[in-house]
């Protein structure tokens, strides 16, 4: 067992037109969030509320994380980016619009892989000039990850990522995972494994539980508001006698806004206990776990002072 382990607890800044059965997949009811916002005329905004409660607690109990941002969000949403800004959180990058890297069936790259350099470039610079601060942290949008873009990642100074989602339910990569570990790693960019590692990028990967011959998923958000405290506090605890692992929810998840769905769009089951119910469970999760939580890039320190 160790003591010491740390739960990499962080939170992904995006609304739910970033979502992608909203845009930027192949499946998504708008291309792009370019291509929302020129044909939505309602409200969009069911973030900030979520936001707020978000980092209010996260003060009042002392804790810091890692946000990993998606760029065009601090377009829109001026508090979000001055309450950041007056946080001693990391901030690290979610991508410049959240469009999937891969596609969701086909695994091949759904942007050309120039554009989703060129997207990346853009969104560490922005994330930079407005936080000041290195950006060396990076988040796939919907965990979709191409084994293309560890050096690519490499090559435009990132130190770690934080998508691989390891267990026996679904796969977001373009290869066919074994044996992730649990804990952070040096990556191999040609099966994103932990064997034979031929990049300097560490993975974060995701929590799971391991149940028999079966990994399930853990990481958080649509798990956590569905599965609840006693299933992570379980997952998280094997995964902690391993080593240092991961926590990661939306703003948007403790959000009470309504999502403006129109039919065509609903998915009325991934919303599940958003709101309330989601921030009643979270504040009892923080206090159980406060003493472990540690932000992603000290946790990449962590395994470079190790390794
Ligand atoms: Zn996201």
């Amino acid at each position: 067992m160790n003591q010491n382990s740390k739960i990499a607890l962080s939170f992904d800044v995006e609304d739910w037109y970033h979502t992608p059965a909203i845009t930027g997949s192949s499946f998504s009811f708008y291309r792009s969030v370019d291509d929302f916002f020129e044909n939505w005329k309602g409200e969009y905004d069911c973030l900030s509320d979520g936001f707020h409660y978000l980092i209010d607690l996260l003060k009042k109990h002392d804790v810091r994380a890692t946000f990993f941002i998606v760029a065009d969000v601090m377009d829109r949403y001026p508090e979000v980016v001055r309450a950041l800004k007056n946080s001693n959180h990391e901030i690290a990058c979610h991508s410049l619009h959240h469009t999937s890297a891969i596609d969701a069936k086909t695994k091949k790259p759904f942007q050309a892989m120039d554009v989703w350099e060129k997207e990346l470039i853009l969104a560490k610079q922005k994330i930079e000039t407005v936080f000041g601060m290195k950006a060396t942290g990076y988040r796939a949008p919907n965990a979709y990850f191409g084994k293309w873009m560890v050096k690519l990642l490499e090559r435009n100074g990132f130190l770690y990522d934080s998508s691989i989602a390891y267990n026996s339910m679904y796969n977001k990569t373009d290869v066919s995972l074994k044996n992730v570990p649990s804990v952070p790693y040096r990556m191999n960019a040609g099966d994103l494994s932990n064997v034979n590692a031929d990049s300097t990028i560490v993975e974060l990967p995701w929590s799971y539980l391991k149940t028999g011959p079966f990994y399930l998923p853990g990481g958080g958000a649509f798990f956590y508001r569905a599965l609840g405290n006693s299933y992570f506090n379980i997952l998280l605890s094997q995964c902690l006698k391993m080593g240092d692992t991961m926590f990661y929810i939306h703003p948007l998840d403790f959000s009470n806004t309504d999502i403006p769905l129109s039919n065509n769009m609903a998915r009325p089951m991934y919303w599940i206990n958003k709101g309330y119910k989601t921030r009643k469970m979270f504040e009892k999760f923080i206090i159980r776990h406060k003493e472990k939580f540690a932000t992603c890039r000290d946790v990449y320190s962590r395994f470079i002072s190790l390794n």
